[in-house]
């Protein structure tokens, strides 16, 4: 994908809700990254808590081909193991657990019977007290502390039958004195962004100073996207996604460490948030679960999967369904069906529509929300941006519009980030110089990309005089020709 390059054929997407779909070894050659992408795989996520950083620039390699061969961006995400709790292994690798009975953690990194088992953070022995309860992999074993000493923690078994090695640990409402990154998860990081990722995403954030760091160490080289899987996030919502680029409503560990009632209303919480910001926010975790050993999901997923597109979420995305599952193409494919079958109901434009952010007191805005609005009326084939930083087509993003938003930018790295937000069609084009110009474009790139034929009406905005940089002042309706 080059600035040069003309020859386009985006295939075609039927729903502006993204797909992301996360690499793993179901998912790892360049011949099955091709196949979700054609299923509809908009987004690939590399999860670097697992692989090696060779199978990483293996997967970012041969993304990066499909990209040139289809001429169409690709936005990669590198996802942070960050601050992850675990426990330390066991001489019989794992130990049954009976209700009532006591188990200690402690310091020591000798593998653990079921009398004890190392917990290699000693701030978070200091952390806890008496009373506090420890949830181990993902909830499924519950300790009460009984007593803290200087290197362990004596606890008694709440629930829970049995414990394996290198499990996970949440400790509900306490924020912790864990560092935003760890030594690994700097090292990832130096690896992604050599890699050439667009996003990076900071798992376990508990409060806008861990963002700032990972900030200032990225730079501009990629977009950075806050994971909110922690309760304590929460209470800083607003400065987080001001502090962000993009969001993800982490379920997984958010739905260990709070009550299963909470998370819809959280996840709804946000969504709207962070649209209402105009960011890209993704719905994430266990969407089709079941369909990492059968063909076609539940019932209860393939509802999930809807409630998410519903409330209008950016994107919405397979972790071990396409990463390590049996059936990764046929997860994507069922994702793209609902996605495409909900924003077909009227039910669900009307809520779009119904929905709409405020406009900011400023004519970028004005034009933004307007085009929107003549664009349906028209019932235009796209609304086209021209952009350099992106802000432009994510004001335009934000308002949820029916049609695509073709995007025409210049630039690779802003045309691969923003094809995480709704509605997105990135194109790559030699830069504009005028507002005649970019309409002749966007004519042309609708045509050639499919997007509309000879006849449709093509909603066009631009900032005018071109090159500065989101003054949106200008709105044309054009007749493909
Ligand atoms: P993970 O994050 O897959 O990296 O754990 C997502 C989540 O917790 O939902
Ligand atoms: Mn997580």
């Amino acid at each position: 994908m080059t600035a040069h390059s003309h020859q386009f054929s985006l295939l075609p997407r039927h729903r502006n809700t993204k797909i992301v779909a996360t690499l793993g070894p179901a998912s790892g050659t360049p011949e099955e990254i091709e196949t979700l992408f054609r299923t509809g795989a908009d987004i690939f996520r590399l999860n670097f808590s697992h692989g090696t950083h060779d199978e990483h620039r293996e997967r970012v390699a041969a993304i990066r081909h499909v990209e040139s061969q289809y001429g169409q961006p690709i936005a990669i995400i590198a996802d942070l193991q960050g601050p992850k709790l675990r426990i330390g292994r066991f001489a019989a690798g794992v130990v049954g657990l009976q209700a009532g009975q006591a188990l200690r953690l402690d310091t020591d990194p000798k593998p653990g019977d079921a009398t004890r088992v190392q917990l290699p953070h000693p701030e978070l022995i200091q952390a806890l007290m008496p009373g506090s309860e420890i949830l181990l992999d993902d909830g499924r074993v519950r300790l009460r502390v009984t007593r803290q000493g200087n290197d362990h923690l004596d606890t008694t078994v709440v629930s829970g039958l049995a414990l394996s090695d290198r499990k996970g640990v949440n400790v509900p409402g306490v924020v912790l004195p864990l560092v935003a990154l760890t030594p690994k998860d700097r090292a990832d990081l130096t690896a992604a962004l050599s890699f050439g990722v667009d996003w990076i995403a900071l798992s376990f954030v508990q409060r806008p100073a861990d963002v700032i760091e990972a900030r200032q160490l990225i730079g501009d080289r990629a977009a950075l996207i806050v994971k909110l899987e922690k309760p304590q996030a929460l209470e800083h919502l607003d400065a987080l996604i001001e502090l962000s680029d993009g969001v993800m409503v982490a379920r997984g560990d958010l739905g260990v460490e709070l009550p299963p009632e909470e998370v819809p209303v959280v996840q709804r919480r946000i969504v709207a948030a962070v649209r209402q910001a105009g960011k890209p926010v993704i719905v994430a975790t266990q969407m089709l679960e079941s369909m990492i050993s059968a063909p076609a999901p539940t019932r209860a997923e393939a509802s999930d999967v809807a409630t998410a597109v519903y409330e209008g979420a950016d994107a919405v995305m397979l972790s071990a369904e396409t990463a390590s599952g049996a059936y990764p193409v046929e997860a994507v494919e069922i994702m793209n069906r609902i996605a495409a079958r909900i924003e077909r109901d009227p039910f669900y434009r009307r809520t779009m529509n119904a929905e709409a952010p405020v406009p900011e007191a400023n004519t970028s805005d004005a034009i933004t929300a307007a085009a929107n609005q003549v664009a349906r009326t028209i019932g235009a084939a796209a609304i086209t941006t021209f952009t350099s930083s992106g802000s432009t087509t994510l004001r335009a993003s934000r308002e949820r519009p029916a049609m695509p938003i073709l995007c025409l930018t210049a630039i690779p790295a802003t045309a691969r980030r923003l094809m995480l937000s709704y509605g997105v069609r990135s194109i790559v084009t030699p830069d504009i110089h005028s507002f005649g110009q970019m309409v002749e474009v966007a004519a042309r790139m609708a045509r050639s990309t499919g997007i509309a034929r000879v006849g449709d009406r093509l909603v066009v905005t631009a900032g005018v005089p071109f090159g500065t940089p989101g003054n949106t002042n200008t709105l044309r309706i054009s007749v493909v020709d």
